[in-house]
Order: C-alpha cells, then sequence, then structure tokens
C-alpha cells in the first residue's frame, strides 16, 4: 500500500492506474476510520482495479466554532486498517497543499445546501463539494463511494456530478449500525457512557417514524412530533427532525414517494445525525 502525502505524488500514481486502464475506485474520508467506512473500501475494492482512500479532515467543512481541532486523528491505525483491507493508495495531504494561499475558487451546488444541516452549519456543504471535486480531479476516480448516514451530502454529491458532468460513478452505501442500533460515527467517540445510552434516541426515532408509516400513517407533522417526544425524554437538544422530498429535501405535509426521513441532535456538546430513506410511499 502506497501512501501519499504530496499532491503530485498522488498525479503520478494514477497516471500510471490510467496508462494500465486500471478502473478507480475512490472513498474520501477524514479518517478516524470504523466499519462504516471500511464498508465503502470494501465495496470499491470488489468493484475496481484500484481502491485509493483519503483521509484528510477539512477545514473548509467545519464552522467556527464546530470541532475541527478536536476531531479525532489516528493516522497509525488508520492505515493499519486500510492495510488489511487491501486498498492500494492513500492520500494524506495538509491542509497547506489543498488550500494554499492564493486559493479563490468555491463548488457550491445551489438550493440543497440551504436544508436540514445546512441551516445550522451554512458554509459545511460548499467546503465539501469544494474538496470532494478537487479529490476528484487528483485522484480521477470510475467511482466514488459514500454512505447514506450524510443523506444530504451524497444527494448534494450526486447533484454537482451531474450538473459539472463529471464522469465519476457515485455509488451511496447503506448506514453501517452498532449492534443496538446506534449509526457508526467518529464522532460516537466523543460520547460519555450516559451519553452513548441517551444517543439511541435519534434511531429509536427513526424506528418509530418507520412504524407509524407502515401503519398507514401519512401525516408529517404528527410523525415529526412522535420522533421529537422520543428525543426529548432523553434531555438531547434538536437541531432539526425533518420528513422531506428525498430530490428536493422540502419539508412535505404528506408521506409520499420518495422520503428522507432525518435527525440532527445535539447530546451533550456532539452533534449527531441519522436517517431512513423510504422508498415509493403510496
Ligand atoms: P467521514 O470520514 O465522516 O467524512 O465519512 C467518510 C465517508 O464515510 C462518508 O461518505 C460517510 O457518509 C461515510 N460513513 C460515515 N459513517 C458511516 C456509516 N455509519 N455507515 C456508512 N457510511 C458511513
Amino acid at each position: 500500500m502506497e501512501v501519499f502525502k504530496d499532491i503530485p505524488g498522488m498525479v503520478e500514481y494514477i497516471d500510471d492506474c490510467r496508462k494500465n486502464n486500471d478502473t478507480i475506485g475512490f472513498v474520501p474520508t477524514m479518517g478516524a476510520l470504523h466499519e462504516g467506512h471500511l464498508s465503502l473500501v470494501r465495496k470499491a475494492r470488489e468493484e475496481n482495479a484500484q481502491v485509493v482512500v483519503s483521509i484528510f479532515v477539512n477545514p473548509a467543512q467545519f464552522g467556527p466554532g464546530e470541532d475541527f481541532e478536536k476531531y479525532p486523528r489516528d493516522l497509525k491505525s488508520d492505515l493499519g486498517m486500510l492495510l488489511d483491507e487491501g486498498v492500494d493508495a492513500v492520500f494524506t495531504p495538509n491542509a497547506e497543499d489543498i488550500y494554499p494561499k492564493e486559493f479563490f475558487t468555491l463548488v457550491d451546488v445551489g438550493r440543497l445546501p440551504n436544508y436540514l444541516c445546512g441551516i445550522s452549519r451554512p458554509s459545511h456543504f460548499r467546503g465539501v463539494t469544494t474538496v470532494v471535486t478537487k479529490l476528484f480531479n487528483i485522484v480521477r476516480p470510475d467511482r466514488a463511494y459514500f454512505g447514506q448516514k450524510d443523506a444530504q451530502q451524497a444527494i448534494i454529491i450526486k447533484k454537482m456530478v451531474r450538473d459539472l458532468n463529471v464522469q465519476t460513478e457515485i455509488c451511496v452505501l447503506p448506514t453501517v449500525r452498532e449492534e443496538d442500533g446506534l449509526a457508526m460515527s467518529s464522532r460516537n467517540k466523543y460520547l460519555s457512557k450516559s451519553e452513548r445510552a441517551r444517543a439511541l434516541c435519534l434511531s429509536h426515532a427513526l424506528i418509530k417514524a418507520g412504524e407509524m408509516i407502515a401503519d398507514g400513517n401519512r401525516d408529517a407533522m404528527e410523525i415529526i412530533e412522535q420522533m421529537a417526544n422520543i428525543i426529548e425524554e432523553q434531555k438531547a437538544e434538536i437541531d432539526y427532525v425533518a420528513i422531506v422530498d428525498a430530490d428536493t429535501l422540502e419539508d412535505i405535509g404528506q408521506v409520499r414517494g420518495n422520503v428522507l426521513i432525518a435527525v440532527a441532535v445535539i447530546i451533550g456538546h456532539t452533534r449527531l445525525i441519522d436517517n431512513i430513506m423510504l422508498y415509493d410511499i403510496k
């Protein structure tokens, strides 16, 4: 497994892959890897001749007062896991190389970043789409793998790729959960034992929503109210509980068609997100 810190080294490696007509599967991450990330790596390994993983805690996607400084970093352990998964190359650039002094260009995907997480994190998705564009231009992947866990991110990246004719197929894979249902996240490391127990309110609220819809309830407000009760019982602060159209991310009154049910909750000092996607609800 090759590890590249510098952009020219990574570019040269990809040039060689291209010369060999190797397909390239790419998994962008911020490190502190867990089974969620590894599920993407395994799929990439199955589907491509070359698997490239990036580890970059992207300052541009953190807002003021967010957890950029304390975001968990453990490169040694990450590299061990990626070696075990048979990854070919890891890209671990510096922020100064990705964002040199005279860096101006930003990639902004119109309206979709204005909803859900974008309300409390106004510049977050612009930071994501800008860095993903840069990473795509360096790695030039045939396929890139993202998690459903970050549903809005996946929807925005798919839109960006369509709008800008990026020649990369975006593959979105299911959320990997702990045995008790908590969605895996690098930020789960921040939770104390009691916060970890309370954090189950996210998946419990989503399960409740799924049950209500399976029972025939289509009233989004009623479902949101029940979900909010479950979260508030755990003394967690709600950022949002939303039932939205899966394409436009706009709120819907009646649960029909393709629907994203998403929650963002602050437990202690940790902001956690989770969601379920339901298709073709009649
Ligand atoms: P991150 O390192 O948090 O930026 O995540 C890198 C990629 O892993 C993103 O595409 C995430 O959506 C994905 N990911 C993170 N957690 C999970 C999970 N629990 N299940 C599936 N994918 C995940």
